[in-house]
């Protein structure tokens, strides 16, 4: 498995015993290396290293990706979601889409309900 860095630009400023490297007289602290991390898409070590990185870079990406200027709205064509309750008489799953504004609720399969690309929302 391949080995990457934590990806927060002070995660070398921290000092814990796994971030000092070296022999003695050339110690120093190093960016965490692992084959996954937990925060940020497996992209960091630590909520603080993602923390760093968004407070150094998030506005550049948002900036770059697409800053929201208004509001999105959820409407009853795009409000459809997914769940599932369960049926008290045999404890099976009972699938279900509920339009999340008009509280509609129409059956699903199991299939449908697995199959991310079925959907009742309009594009
Ligand atoms: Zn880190």
């Amino acid at each position: 498995m391949a080995l990457k860095y934590c990806q927060g630009s002070k995660c070398h400023t921290y000092h814990t015993k796994d971030r000092l490297k070296g022999m003695k007289g050339s110690k120093t602290y190093q960016t965490r290396r692992r084959s996954d991390f937990y925060y940020g898409n497996g992209n960091f070590c630590s909520m603080n290293c993602y923390n760093d990185w968004f407070n150094k870079f998030g506005d550049q990406a948002i900036d770059h990706f697409g800053r929201l200027t208004e509001p999105k709205k959820l409407t009853e064509q795009n409000a459809w979601q997914k769940t599932y309750d369960w049926d008290n008489r045999t404890d099976d799953r009972v699938y279900v889409y509920r339009n999340g504004i008009t509280n509609e609720q129409r059956p699903l399969t199991e299939a449908q309900y697995n199959d991310t690309n079925y959907t009742l929302n309009e594009r």
